[in-house]
């Protein structure tokens, strides 16, 4: 008899081997991460998939992704779109990645920025380039209000904002939570709710991340 964990585990299964298409190299970039010891915090085969679908439905060309890891989220999306700012924060995780993105195919496509998100968003807010389409804030929570107003500098009205990991367990709805990620992704939520120039909803997801969920904000 399963328990439910089991059970979001073997759906999660079946739905990636009946419609997900990870090939070598995406699961060549979630093996190596186990292999260098990294943490098992990149999205699931279906979630790849979803970001690279709601890409891909929003027409979007450029990409900015705050928290690479080994760059597995990263080919996903790099594979639906023109271009894909990425940045990490640590410099070992940042060479893997950038194996992978080369082993995957990507690389041309891949701008892999290494350090605190805060400082190189405030350098890509000062360079001043084309605005980015699609938005995937998946690194520290607490940062996460840093990363919506550097995100609201960089996208344009009709640009996706996607957050991950708003659920954490459940443990988003307690407002006096002492964690400073449940902090941070309750503050984020907040300041999306309480801006005008955006629509938001949030989703729970289960399976095997455990459960958490998405948020998923247009700019206006
Ligand atoms: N998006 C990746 C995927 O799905 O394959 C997973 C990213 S993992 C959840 C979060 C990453 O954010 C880690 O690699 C971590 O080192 C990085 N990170 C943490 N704090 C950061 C910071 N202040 N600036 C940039 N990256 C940071």
């Amino acid at each position: 008899m399963y328990d439910s964990e089991q059970r979001w585990r073997a759906v999660d299964g079946y739905l990636a081997t009946t419609l997900v298409d990870e090939d070598e190299a995406l699961v060549a970039a979630r093996t190596s991460a186990r292999d260098a010891g990294l943490p098992a915090y990149e999205v699931a085969p279906n979630q790849g998939a979803l970001l690279a679908l709601l890409a891909r439905l929003g027409g979007a060309r450029r990409v900015l992704e705050i928290g690479t890891l080994a760059g597995y989220s990263t080919i996903w999306l790099a594979r639906a779109v023109e271009h894909v700012t990425t940045i990490e924060l640590d410099p070992g995780y940042a060479e893997l990645a950038e194996r992978n993105l080369a082993a995957a195919g990507v690389a041309d496509r891949v701008e892999l920025l290494v350090g605190a998100a805060v400082d190189r968003l405030a350098e890509l807010v000062a360079r001043g380039g084309p605005a980015y389409d699609l938005v995937f804030i998946d690194a520290d929570k607490p940062n996460n209000p840093a990363y919506l107003a550097a995100a609201l500098r960089l996208t344009r009205p009709g640009s996706l904002i996607i957050a991950d990991n708003v659920v954490r367990d459940g443990a988003v709805v307690d407002p006096d939570c002492p964690d400073d990620r449940v902090r941070g992704v309750r503050e984020f939520l907040e300041l999306v709710r309480a801006d005008p120039r955006l629509e938001a909803t949030a989703l729970q997801t289960v399976g095997v991340k455990g459960w958490d969920g998405f948020a998923l904000v247009l700019v206006r």
